[in-house]
């Protein structure tokens, strides 16, 4: 396992492994890595010869006021976790590596970032997509892996690539759960145990909602009427939204089609005192076929690697 931080070598190595015919696996994380991040290494030592992990905090993903400084770093740990996920490199750069000036050039991915995330936080999706365009130009992978717990953003990405012709298959990867189902976050460490307690709100409704569509529901009041639920009954959540969105386009949709991908999103403030606390989000998809639905809910994570909760 390698630590590389330049974009020099990165290139090097990458070089190296394309003129030995090997495929090249890419997995963009922020660091403090939990079990979501290593099942993308994994699924990427499964499918590619050279398996690099990036480590960057993306300045341009953040909003002001949001959690840059705060953001947990922890490269040792995160080195050790990709080592033993499998991954060959990991790439972690300086922000003056990325940004040595001021980025002029931004990527905008119009629609798709609309809506959900794209509401609370204006400039997040500009922010990933110019970083994910910059790595996928710095690193130039064959495949690369993006979990579905951030389903909008796995949208973004994949229209990006579409739109500007990279060479790159973007991969979806299903959610990594806690014991209680709670989505593994690097955000859930900023909840105390009393918020993390509460933080499983989210997940209550999105699987009352999976039983509404598997007793045969398909409109999206109901839908998110059910996943909202848990989340107002729960004094230390604060709603952000809860709605059925096609899983490609983002676009609301007002019940599950017969065909096709859609998913049911929340995000949520938890905070019990009105103030610190983490803004969590989580998603199930429903991948309908003929009429019929299949409930992808994610996996619950094997206890390996670190756990992402204080
Ligand atoms: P982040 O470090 O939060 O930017 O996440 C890096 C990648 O890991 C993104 O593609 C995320 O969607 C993915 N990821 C984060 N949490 C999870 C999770 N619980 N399950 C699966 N993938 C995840």
């Amino acid at each position: 396992m390698r630590v590389v931080t330049t974009i020099e070598e990165i290139r090097r190595l990458v070089a190296e492994a394309k003129s030995r015919g090997e495929v090249v696996g890419l997995v963009p994380t922020m660091g403090a890595l939990h079990e979501g991040h290593i099942s993308l290494a994994r699924a990427a030592r499964k499918e590619c010869d050279l398996v690099i992990v990036s480590v960057f905090v993306n300045p341009l993903q953040f909003g002001a006021g949001e959690d840059l400084e705060a953001y947990p770093r922890d490269l040792d740990t995160d080195v050790a976790l990709s080592a033993d996920a499998g991954a060959d490199i990991v790439f972690a750069p300086d922000v003056s590596e990325v940004y040595p000036t001021p980025n002029q050039t931004t990527v905008t991915v119009a629609g798709v970032s609309e809506g959900l995330c794209g509401e609370a936080r204006p400039v997040h999706f500009q922010g990933v997509a110019t970083v994910v365009a910059k790595l996928f130009n710095i690193v130039g992978p064959d495949k690369a892996y993006f979990g579905r717990k951030d389903a909008q953003q796995v949208a973004v990405v994949t229209r990006m690539a579409s739109d500007l012709n990279f060479p790159v298959e973007v991969v979806g990867c299903p959610t990594v759960r806690e014991a209680d189902g709670v989505a593994m976050s690097s955000r859930n460490l900023y909840m105390s145990g009393e918020e993390r307690d509460a933080a499983v709100a989210l997940v209550t409704g999105l699987r009352a909602a999976a039983e509404l569509v598997m007793a045969g529901e398909r409109r999206a009041s109901e839908l998110e009427s059910a996943a909202m639920k848990p989340i107002d009954a729960e004094p230390l959540a604060a709603l952000e939204y809860a709605e059925l969105r096609d899983a490609d386009s983002i676009e609301r949709i007002s019940e599950l089609p017969a065909d096709g991908r859609a998913i049911l999103a929340v995000a949520a403030r938890l905070s019990a005192d009105g103030k610190g606390g983490a803004r969590l989000i989580d998603n199930y998809l429903f991948e309908m076929s003929g009429g019929e639905p299949t409930v992808d809910e994610g996996l619950l994570a094997t206890g390996s690697g670190r756990r992402a909760t204080s």
